[in-house]
């Protein structure tokens, strides 16, 4: 062994790898793929990872996946698949802002929960009371369960004598009390239809919720109505939304259990108006969509936001560089979104020309993500402020890189693109099932945008697009997709030894963390080679 060590040496503390300033800050921007993690040391599980993470400074995710607000990405079906595994969805602004308001509600009311507000009344009571229930009294008609069917989507009511949430029980009725009524029968009082007390199973209001899951799943009955000890309605349970606790344990939930959603909004005038719509239906969260968020324009939304509904949680950008952060952190975001130029459909930093939107142009302006998620990161984290990475992911390993250099989240377009839950048809070229993607500043978006003066300087002078059109192939639905995206973030967390996010932005910041460039025959090791064939699949 003695051999081995150099003269006068007696131990040996070993020093391998860069630390993130060291290699982040030789002037040279780096991209995901510059670099790699080195390993750390593992005692636990890829599975005991936690990814909570927050996305603002008032929202905290179970899990750090972010959908972008693109009209091929994000509408209220994706904001919900995001939403239920435990991430969140921001929709798009492409569209009226009644519209996007309208797909908004839809991620607020899933799945039609059958209550106006749910509310924790003690700690035993956790989430699957339904206080304040739909109710009628049994001289309703049969034509009322009808509407309040196609209103709020189901049809379990509690009857009370009242008519009242609180109310004496009578009964209860369901689909199968009305679905083979005729028409003609439709003016028949509830009463004589529905199943009354003596035949439901009920629960009283010491039940916890774990005994009133045992008793909805023995008895096979969809909704089980808790009562006091004078037979008044309390509470009620419902077997769909057990269900949906049990089978989305991460789901992102606002205090009153609805599902988290974002939305996207432009900084122009009108745009307030657009705000005040998406308020309304309860949006969560705000982006201010910008490629640049430096501006004037950006800093007076902000400030009107914070102004006129202070508990609305806005994010800002988007900004590359710590100079831009502080403008908007000054200003009051609770976010920052990072990048600029690096996404797939993005032409910001290369410039094209298309003779078909008269455009020969060059922006040359962006920064290379994986230095502008760190520069930021390391900036904004003085504040409190979380980083969303946006755009550039093109695998589960930048996703690991994104958050290792201090990205809260991560927010993704094209890798989202093309699932089930995205807008678009499929279709299929070459024998391939393809669904478009496009960019939020391609020329056939702003063609399509009535506001597309905002892209004209003058009248008459050509279209400056920043994105392309294109397709991407079907990945199938997100409820299958995200778990292996946030395993292989587990993975990776793990092979650092790191058993959480925070952890890891700790483990980057104190300097443990370790990280190497790769030269470009570095990366072609690191993929398949010297193989005639290969099939890659998910498991
Ligand atoms: P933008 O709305 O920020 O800017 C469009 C134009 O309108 C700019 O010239 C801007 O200065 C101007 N403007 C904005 N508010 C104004 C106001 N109140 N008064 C007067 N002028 C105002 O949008 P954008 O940066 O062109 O981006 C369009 C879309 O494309 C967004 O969805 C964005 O995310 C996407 N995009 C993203 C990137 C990126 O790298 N992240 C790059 C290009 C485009
Ligand atoms: P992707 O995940 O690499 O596909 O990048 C998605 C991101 O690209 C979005 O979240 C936006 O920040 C950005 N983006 C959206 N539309 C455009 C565009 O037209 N040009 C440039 N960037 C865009």
């Amino acid at each position: 062994m003695a051999e081995y060590l150099i003269s006068g040496e007696t131990s040996y503390v070993p020093v391998d790898g860069l630390t993130a300033p060291q290699l982040l800050s030789n002037g040279q921007g780096l991209t995901y793929n510059d670099f790699l993690l080195l390993p750390g040391s593992i005692d636990f599980t890829a599975s005991e990872v936690d990814l909570t993470s927050a996305l603002t400074k008032g929202i905290t995710l179970k899990t750090p996946l972010v959908s972008s607000p693109m009209d091929t990405v994000t509408e209220a079906d994706m904001a919900i698949g995001m939403a239920l595994m435990g991430g969140i969805g921001f929709i798009h602004n492409n569209c009226t802002p009644e519209y996007q308001a309208a797909q908004v509600r839809k991620v607020k009311m899933y799945p039609h929960f059958n209550y106006r507000s749910v509310v924790l009344r003690a700690s035993k009571y956790e989430q699957g009371f339904i206080q304040n229930p739909i109710t009628l009294g049994p001289n309703a008609t049969v034509r009322e369960v009808f509407n309040v069917k196609s209103t709020h989507g189901f049809s379990g009511i509690p009857i009370t004598e009242d008519g009242s949430a609180n109310g004496k029980l009578l009964g209860l009725v369901t689909s199968r009390d009305v679905d083979f009524l005729k028409p003609k029968d439709y003016s028949t009082p509830i009463s004589e239809v529905m199943t009354p007390l003596s035949d439901l199973i009920t629960a009283y209001t010491s039940v916890t919720l774990a005994e009133a899951n045992d008793i909805v799943s023995k008895s096979k009955k969809g909704k089980l109505p808790i009562v006091n000890e004078n037979n008044e309605l309390v509470s009620l349970i419902a077997r769909t939304d057990l269900r949906k606790n049990r089978d989305f344990p991460l789901a992102s939930k606002d205090k009153n259990k609805q599902l988290l959603c974002g939305a996207a909004i432009s900084t122009k005038e009108d745009d307030k108006i657009r705000l005040e719509l998406l308020v309304e239906a309860g949006v969560d969260v705000i982006v201010l969509d910008s490629s640049q968020g430096n501006s004037v324009f950006q800093v007076n939304m902000v400030k009107y936001i914070k102004q006129r509904y202070p508990g609305l949680q806005t994010v800002g950008g988007n900004v590359v560089t710590a100079a831009q952060a502080k403008t908007l952190i000054d200003a009051g975001v609770d976010a920052l979104r990072v990048g600029m130029g690096s996404g797939s459909i993005c032409i910001t930093q290369e410039g094209a020309f298309d003779s078909k939107v008269n455009g020969s142009f060059l922006m040359a302006v962006g920064r290379a993500q994986a230095t502008a998620v760190f520069k930021v990161s390391e900036y904004a984290r003085r504040f409190g402020v979380p980083v969303i990475a946006d755009g550039g992911m093109q695998n589960v390993g930048h996703l690991i890189k994104a958050l290792s250099l201090g990205a809260s989240t991560v927010m993704m377009g094209s890798l989202l693109a093309a699932t089930t839950e995205s807008p678009g048809e499929y279709f299929y070229s070459d024998g391939v099932r393809l669904k478009k993607y496009r960019g939020m500043g391609s020329a056939e978006v702003l063609k399509q945008q009535t506001c597309m003066d905002r892209y004209y300087s003058e009248k008459g002078s050509p279209i400056i697009a920043q994105g392309v059109s294109g397709t991407v192939q079907d990945k199938g639905s997100v409820h299958t997709f995200l778990p292996y995206l946030t395993a292989g973030i587990q993975h990776g967390c793990q092979d650092v030894g790191s058993k959480s996010l925070s952890r890891l932005r700790a483990m980057m910041y104190s300097g443990e963390l370790k990280f190497e460039r790769r030269s470009a025959s570095a990366q072609v090791e690191g993929g398949v080679h010297g193989l005639y064939s290969y099939e890659k699949a998910f498991m």
